[in-house]
This record gives structure tokens, sequence and C-alpha cells, in this order.
């Protein structure tokens, strides 16, 4: 025998001692995943409350984690690339939707200083301040704030303005509406 016709067979020999390996590998991660599932099953019968705590105590440490690879896996699917503009349009009629849900919750999709009406110019303002303050505390503007809003219950505080007389409000403490009329109400 050739030394080449030898290392093809050794080649071989190697190949087939790691698919065993990975064939037993396998077989023990199911017969442990089968153990686990009934183990659970058994817990949940037998105290649901606790099975229930777990659980979330579990999804709480690994959250992040899981996360992370679910976006992983998203981006390296190409399902995003591939679709990017219909998720794009989604997400925009989305942001849309939750914007015109929180002005109607906050006296309808009107500035409340000057009257302004059409949506793009309009958004929500602290009426006592301290909006920098809240952004920092829920780590963000725009949706993350419009999503807390409505998670919250819709809290007293927040009137709708336009962007004028927001940015006048909080530059000057008054927008100048003020002294030309008096707020719609
Ligand atoms: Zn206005
Ligand atoms: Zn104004």
């Amino acid at each position: 025998m050739s030394e080449v016709q030898i290392a093809i067979l050794e080649q071989a020999k190697k190949e087939r001692r790691r698919e065993i390996q990975k064939k037993s590998r396998l077989k023990l991660g199911e017969k442990y995943l089968q153990r686990h599932r009934t183990e659970m099953a058994r817990g949940r019968a037998k105290d649901p409350e606790r099975h229930r705590k777990i659980q979330k105590n579990s999804y709480k440490k690994h959250r992040m984690e899981r996360l992370q690879k679910n976006h992983l896996w998203w981006k390296d699917s190409g399902y995003y690339a591939r679709n990017r503009e219909q998720i794009c349009a989604r997400n925009k009629a989305r942001y849309r939707q939750l914007r015109l849900m929180c002005f109607e919750a906050y006296g309808g999709p009107k500035c409340k200083c000057c009257g302004e009406k059409t949506i793009e110019f309009l958004t929500l303002d602290h009426i006592n301040g301290g909006g920098n303050k809240h952004r920092k505390e829920i780590g963000g503007a725009g949706s993350k704030m419009l999503l807390w809003l409505k998670g919250n219950g819709y809290p007293s505080g927040i009137q709708v303005l336009c962007y004028n007389c927001n940015s006048a409000k909080a530059y000057y403490g008054l927008c100048p509406h003020a002294f030309i009329q008096s707020p719609v109400s």
C-alpha cells in the first residue's frame, strides 16, 4: 500500500469516528431533552405557580442573550435585506398609528396653543417640563416615549403642541402666541 492510500484510509477512519461521536452526542442531547421535558411537565403539574416563577426568572436572566441571538439569526437569514423596503414601510405606518393614538388620548391631533392640525407638525409636550429627565429615565424619545405613554395608560401631564409652540415654550418658557391670543382649549 502506498503512503497516499494509507493517508486516505486514515482520513476515512477519522471521519467515521467523528460521525459516530456526533451521533452519540445527538442521542445524548435528545435523551437529556426528553428527561428535561418530562421533569418540567411534572414540575408544572405539581406546582404551577412555582413553575411560572422559575420560567419568568429564567426569561429575565437570559433575555438579552436570547434577543441578541434572535437578532443575529434575523440579520444572517437575509430576511431583512430582502424585505427592507416593506419592513421600513410597515414600521413607518406603525409609528404613525401609534402617534395618532397618543394624540387622540391627549385631546386629539391639534396644537393646544395655536390650533395647528397638520399631524407632521405635532408633538407631545410635558406640561410642567421635565421632558428631558423623563426621556433619560425611559432611555429614549420617539417611539419609546409613545410606547411608554401607551403602556402606562396615558398618564396626565402631557399635551399636544406643534413643534413651534413646543420649542418656544422650551426656550422662552412661554409661547409668543400666549401674548397674541389665549390658548385654544
Ligand atoms: Zn402651535
Ligand atoms: Zn403657540
